[in-house]
């Protein structure tokens, strides 16, 4: 057993081999201490979005410590953030109008949670409900995980967990129920919001569902007064082709989570993005009506610069093309499993595609997925799959022949683990 005294995530120390090194990172490739380029399918947790080391990120980075480390950003302001939120505004769906600054995924979506309920609090009709979808995923904070999937992720933290109201998720023909469904839980007059991961539940298994659902529980949450919080902290920056997943339902959330992406997967930021109706619920001169959210390394001034940078690459830089062609490309490669009986649901949205490996098990825990992980390490890969569920995210940079290694190896590995080979 590896008693190691670095702890790392999701990870089994008592499975796994001591880890190996990464020394440097360059465009769609991990470098380890060997000299192995591994392909890094997965952008790094679905952070990468450009390359790794995009240039003018790490300029921007470079050039913000010149003036800036840390500062305090209550009773202060600093450039890179102002500049950014502008930019944020910009992009985003109109209606959103205020970014508040956190520094993951998880807290973005604490921070929106906290919007909220506080929102309603503040207008003086307390709401406490909070609607979400089965399978979804918003982070691994005690209220993240509340609203997230009950699972072997988080079985052992149950005691600690608040109750939430859960949407069928929405299978192809049968959408109209997690719609009635929804419907029900808001005529109660509770619910404060729907959290949800628009168009693709990542963790979950890389779930697609229909924009047409999105828009139809927009309508359903406008008409009960409840607010809808969508969790783009992996649909956003071009994952689902558009710059955010919500873009494809037509709607502007109340409330939009972002992360990962937002510094091109440079540095830990993230921003929660509301309309003037929640921030004004909160703009007053009276002290209790504050919004009561603080984090030490709350829009580092780095960070925010990098992402500048990013949203100038998106300005500058032809991404839109790229991600067209990478969904072009998945397209074209996802058809040689078209009625390959070793998989099924196999499925994209915009730059991810995933399909699952007819295997005896299913579920995160299901053995497929560690032994394909191994395998797919051996052939040069960063492939981890979700259980049974094989997903490629890679950045946008990845050529079409580096792609094609990554079809071919998932072509190999599935034939290993089905035994259907030698
Ligand atoms: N929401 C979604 C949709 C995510 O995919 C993730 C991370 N995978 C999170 C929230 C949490 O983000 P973080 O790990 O940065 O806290």
């Amino acid at each position: 057993m590896n008693r190691s005294t670095v702890w790392h995530p999701f990870t089994q120390h008592g499975l796994e081999p001591p880890m190996k090194r990464i020394v440097s990172a360059e465009g769609a490739y991990l470098i380890d201490e060997d000299g192995n380029r591994l392909l890094d399918a997965i952008s790094s947790w679905w952070v990468i979005t450009h390359g790794h080391r995009h240039p003018a990120i790490m300029a921007a980075i470079r050039a913000a410590t010149e003036a800036y480390d840390q500062v305090i950003f209550a009773e202060f302001s600093h450039e890179p953030a102002e500049r950014l939120a502008g930019g944020l505004i910009e992009v985003a769906p109109a209606g959103l109008k205020h970014v508040f600054y956190s520094d993951s995924g998880s807290t973005s979506v604490e921070v929106a949670l906290k919007m909220a309920l506080g929102y309603f609090h503040n207008i003086g009709r307390p709401r406490d409900r909070i609607v979400v979808m089965e399978q979804s995923y918003h982070g691994d904070t005690i209220g993240t995980m509340s609203i997230g999937e009950r699972c072997v992720f988080n079985a052992a933290y149950e005691p600690l967990l608040f109750g939430v109201d859960r949407l069928a998720f929405p299978q192809t023909g049968h959408e109209q129920q997690s719609l009635d469904m929804f419907e029900s839980f808001c005529r109660s007059g509770r619910v404060a919001a729907l959290v949800i991961e628009p168009l693709v539940l990542g963790a979950g298994g890389m779930k697609i569902y229909d924009a047409g659902v999105l828009a139809g529980l927009k309508e359903i949450a406008e008409r009960h007064g409840c607010l809808l919080i969508a969790d783009e902290v992996m649909t956003g920056w071009g994952r689902t082709a558009t710059m955010f997943a919500s873009e494809q339902a037509g709607i502007t959330p109340d409330i939009l989570c972002t992360s990962k992406g937002l510094t091109g997967g440079a540095l830990p930021l993230a921003a929660t993005l509301c309309t003037s109706d929640i921030f004004d619920a909160h703009l007053s001169t009276d002290r209790r009506k504050t919004f009561f959210h603080s984090s030490s390394y709350t829009a580092n001034p780095i960070a925010c610069a990098a992402a500048v940078a990013n949203l100038n690459i998106w300005r500058h830089e032809p991404v839109v093309e790229r991600i067209e062609n990478l969904e072009a490309l998945h397209r074209q490669k996802l058809r040689r499993f078209e009625g390959d009986t070793r998989f099924s649901n196999i499925r994209q949205a915009g730059t991810i595609a995933a399909l699952d490996l007819v295997a005896p098990a299913s579920g995160y825990l299901a053995e497929a997925g560690p032994r394909m992980r191994r395998l797919f390490r051996e052939r040069g890969l960063l492939i981890r799959p979700l259980g049974n569920v094989i997903y490629l995210m890679p950045p946008y940079c990845v050529t079409a022949d580096e792609l094609g290694r990554a079809y071919d190896a998932i072509d190999d590995v599935a034939s290993i683990v089905l035994g259907s080979v030698g």
